[in-house]
């Protein structure tokens, strides 16, 4: 029976030469100009012991030096980041993932077994066009309604910063402003963040994160049915300035006939009218916290109730019958919606609802508490709730959501920019 040393230490041709690593945008990090180093057979990777190219980096300033883990075969395998081995696609733990896919783990854990699969997976890989992902994670249905609700839509740069200073916390730090390390109180002892093991994360067991993720995924918020069957509306926040109407025309039009899209350039909205009821409730059931549009999730809500919309249309300007008069010049125009500023949103690094948050953002028939809900501005379409929007995505988004199920590795998109420039000047 042939060792998993053996072939480790003469069979040359088993390790692994890249020319670029294997990334998720995060540890990548935020300059598209990025300097590598890369060492030949560097370390031996964390998962199957084979040495593999390591590549190092610093992903931003202030930030620390990262560098591969886990080689490219046991990332292509589990289609993982080879830095973080969150999945590519969804930036969540294998756990998390492959439950949201169903998908069963299979990868042996004993030496010989493991490299037997290594090769098996090895050859797969080879064999394949390289736009899915080999092995069961291949077949598993494209993406699952729990996959979309905690996906991360932007990358989380604050990931890639330096660790606690654990001289500073115990108060013997002599460094200052020199230290490399963060002066920072750890924000919380019992962070499960604070306790990853790299093996358990590859095998999607015992992953603390994935735990918590999954029992948050059972307690997120639910959008509740106004009981006024007259609305058939849907509030759909958080579009930014690229989403258009054919791109909503095309993720609505599945559930029922669409009446109107009205789209408020200027708040970042839109209203979308269906013909029934049915179609509306459908889409607000398919869509509520599941809707990524341009790598954008977008908020939806019901639309306010026919009665006190007719009403307050009239006072905005615009008429029972839909018709939009002119504004007033020279009015004060509306306060701006209330935005969720950048650390709040950037700190949700899961896409995790503050507990502290209403469950139900949208109460129909119900007033807006005074100071959060501000009339439109006269001209600009329906009148709404301005609810607090805690899932709205502050930054722009990195590249378009992919198509289900293939893989993008973006350290390796040639359309990203300064690609070109770093792979022959950087490494
Ligand atoms: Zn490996
Ligand atoms: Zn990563
Ligand atoms: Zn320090």
């Amino acid at each position: 029976m042939a060792t998993s040393l053996g072939s480790n230490t003469y069979n040359r041709q088993n390790w692994e030469d890249s020319d670029f690593p294997i990334l998720c945008q995060t540890c990548l990090g935020e300059n598209p100009y990025i300097r590598m180093t890369k060492e030949k057979f560097g370390k031996e990777c964390k998962i199957c012991a084979r040495p593999f190219t390591v590549f190092r980096w610093c992903p931003g300033v202030s930030m620390r030096f990262k560098k591969t883990e886990v080689c490219q075969t046991c990332s292509k395998m589990k289609n993982v980041c080879q830095t973080c081995l969150l999945d590519l696609e969804y930036g969540l733990p294998i756990q998390v993932r492959d439950n949201g896919l169903s998908v069963k783990d299979e990868v042996p854990r004993s030496d010989v077994n493991k490299e037997y699969y290594t090769q098996n997976m090895e050859r797969e890989i080879a064999n394949s066009d390289g736009t899915r992902p080999v092995g069961l994670l291949g077949k598993a249905p494209s993406s699952s309604d729990m996959l979309l609700k905690l996906a991360r839509t932007t990358p989380y740069y604050k990931r890639n910063r330096p660790h606690i200073c654990s001289f500073w916390v115990k108060g013997e730090c002599k460094r200052g402003e020199e230290c490399p390390y963060r002066h920072e109180k750890p924000t919380d002892p019992d962070d499960p963040l604070a306790d990853q093991n790299i093996k358990d994360r590859f095998y999607g067991i015992n992953d603390p994160v994935a735990d918590k993720l999954l029992k948050r995924a059972t307690t997120m918020p639910r959008l509740d049915i106004p009981e006024d069957k007259s609305i058939t509306t849907l509030y759909i926040g958080g579009l930014g300035e690229d989403v258009t109407d054919s791109e909503l025309r095309n993720h609505f039009y599945q559930f029922g006939e669409i009446r109107t899209i009205t789209i408020v350039q200027r708040q970042q909205c839109a209203f979308i009218q269906f013909a029934t009821r049915q179609a509306a409730e459908t889409a607000a059931e398919k869509s509520f916290n599941k809707l990524i549009i341009n790598g954008r999730r977008l908020n939806v809500k019901w639309g306010r109730s026919q009665a006190a919309r007719g009403k307050e249309s009239e006072k905005d300007g615009v008429t029972e019958s839909g018709i939009r008069l002119e504004p007033v010049p020279g009015l004060p125009g509306a306060l701006p919606l209330p935005l969720v500023s950048d650390e709040d949103a950037s700190t949700n690094y899961f896409n995790l609802v503050p507990t502290n948050s209403p469950a139900v953002m949208n109460q129909v028939g119900l007033p807006p508490p005074p100071g959060v809900a501000m009339p439109p501005p006269p001209g600009f379409g329906p009148p709404m709730f301005h609810a607090m929007d805690p899932m709205a995505p502050p930054m722009p988004p990195p590249m378009a959501m992919r198509p289900p199920g293939q893989v993008h590795y973006p350290s390796q998109d040639p359309q990203r920019m300064g690609a070109h420039a770093s792979r022959h000047g950087g490494l």
